[in-house]
């Protein structure tokens, strides 16, 4: 890794070799703001070279057993896990977030990744029907696609990225993946692993660059015929013309406006703590995170109350400290834009309860620079706002008031997202109607990102198409066909 005084410069990784590109770009530490690294500027020369090494592999790869692959897939992930502690490390200063959160969640979920499609590529079955009067035998195969296109967001850079790869690869496809430019440090470390876990040369390839140039050269190579896409719905639309004249086989994870409905009968000793975190864990910079809280009247005073002293216990500072909770945002763009929703909600009469241009932000020497907001709470709020309706991706959240749960049901429904839901009641009816109700790909009741891998993954309305999950990843990853045997 790099000290204070050299840049890290990544190389891609194509046909089992680090590569040098011909340009580069600057990568940022969000917690100085300092650039730390330099990160291949790839365009469509490079993406056709990993097509090209994607394809020689191809055969190989789809031809080994599901339990080959399987092996291969284990050894992965134990040494990305043997390493840990350094993936943690490169995360956090990549991407800003705190080491706590990079150690107990991003990188452990990356080796479970691996782990977890390692293990249910083993168990899938296929169909059989009979035609007893045609004398006839129906039944489905399901082979590789070919060449995956994978292109994934900053906020949870190796975790997304594994959660594409994973099923990709045991699927018995071939790779050529593109993390964000401004995250791409921990996928260039795990490529340094792959030979040694037994991935063949090409299997997974490796090109770093932005969005419009290496992005799209992906999204519009005729040889790639699927893009597991994740990151924002303006991105999602742009790949979904480019790739229509091909018409690739598309699966969109996006953002969401998370809702979380509490009830009067709520417990709050439980639902306080685990909304600030489902509203300000990773800085806010959750997909799932929640970002607009319908509380139920009799009890709208007392959550108010508890969940901003809850809120104000969040330290804010060095993502290398293991006592911070929030770390660095992820770019100064980033940070300007999340500041100004709270700008935007404060010209309209909404009120900061915390956060944002009402609390100091003390920070230590090293950080005077870096991407740091404090956790913010809004209230007094229309549900017309702007900080009600768009995704912030941020440190923000803006608590209202409700009367009843048909009420609460349409106003949560009420924007162009439909990802994550939580319901805090312990009402088991209601708790059951509500969830039947919400828009949501995702309803937690009484929780917050418990994940069973096994259940799909993914949101309605403009917060994606398609699902990933053990079932659904593969069926996203395989192409099916029926084969009929008359005897
Ligand atoms: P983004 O759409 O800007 O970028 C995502 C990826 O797409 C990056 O690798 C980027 O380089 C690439 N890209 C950008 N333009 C492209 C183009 N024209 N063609 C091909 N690739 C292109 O998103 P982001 O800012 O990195 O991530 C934040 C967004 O991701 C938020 O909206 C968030 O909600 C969403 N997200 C969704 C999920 C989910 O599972 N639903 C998970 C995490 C993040």
């Amino acid at each position: 890794m790099s000290s204070s005084k050299t840049l890290l410069v990544l190389e891609n990784f194509i046909a089992g070799k680090f590569v040098p590109c011909s340009s580069y770009i600057d990568s940022y530490n969000p917690s100085t703001g300092d650039v730390y690294c330099r990160v291949p500027d790839s365009g469509k020369e490079e993406v056709e070279a990993a097509v090209r090494a994607a394809k020689d592999a191809f055969p190989i790869w789809s031809s080994k057993s599901p339990l080959e692959r399987s092996q291969i897939l284990n050894k992965l992930a134990d040494l990305i896990e043997h390493d840990l502690e350094a993936f943690a490390q490169a995360e956090s200063k990549d991407q800003g977030k705190t080491i706590t959160f990079a150690r107990t969640v991003d990188i452990p979920r990356a080796v479970y990744n691996f782990r977890f499609f390692a293990s249910s590529i083993l168990h899938h079955t296929t169909e059989c029907t009979e035609m007893v009067a045609m004398g006839c035998l129906h039944y489905t195969l399901r082979t590789p696609v070919g060449i995956a296109g994978l292109i994934s967001p900053w906020n949870l850079p190796l975790y997304l990225l594994t959660w594409k790869i994973a099923p990709a690869i045991a699927c018995g496809n071939t790779v050529v993946a593109k993390p964000s430019e401004m995250t791409s440090v921990t996928a260039w470390m795990m490529c340094k692993l792959f030979e040694k876990a037994g991935i063949p040369h090409g299997v997974v390839n490796m090109v770093f660059g932005t969005g419009s140039k290496a992005g799209e050269a992906i999204v519009c190579h005729p040889d790639v015929p699927l893009i597991s896409f994740t990151g924002s719905m303006l991105t999602a639309q742009c790949i979904t013309e480019k790739s229509a004249p091909h018409c690739k086989k598309l699966s969109l994870e996006l953002g969401g406006k998370n809702p979380a409905l509490i009830f009067d009968d709520a417990d709050l000793n439980q639902c306080i703590p685990a909304t600030v975190r489902s509203s300000f864990a990773n800085q806010g910079e959750i997909c799932l995170c929640t970002s607009r809280i319908f509380v139920q009247k009799g009890i709208y005073n007392e959550f108010l109350k508890r969940f901003v002293a809850e809120t104000k216990k969040w330290k804010v500072g060095n993502p290398s400290d293991p006592a911070v909770d929030v770390g660095a945002l992820i770019s100064k763009e980033h940070l300007e834009k999340v500041r100004n929703y709270v700008k935007k909600a404060q010209a309209e009469g909404a009120r900061i309860l915390c956060g944002e241009g009402v609390d100091s932000l003390v920070l230590p020497a090293g950080n005077q620079k870096g991407y740091f907001m404090l956790p913010t709470v809004i209230t007094e709020i229309k549900d017309e706002s702007c900080c009600m309706q768009e995704e912030i991706f941020g440190p923000v959240t803006c608590v209202v008031a409700f009367d009843t749960e048909e009420e609460v049901i349409e106003r949560a429904n009420g924007v162009k997202y439909g990802l994550a839901a939580t319901v805090w009641s312990s009402n088991v009816s209601r708790v059951h109607r509500v969830a039947q109700r919400l828009q949501s790909g995702l309803v937690w009741t009484n929780c917050w990102l418990v994940r069973d891998l096994n259940l799909p993954f993914g949101g309605m309305k403009a917060s994606g198409v398609g699902r990933e999950g053990a079932k659904d990843s593969y069926e996203f990853f395989t192409e099916v066909k029926t084969i009929t045997i008359k005897h």
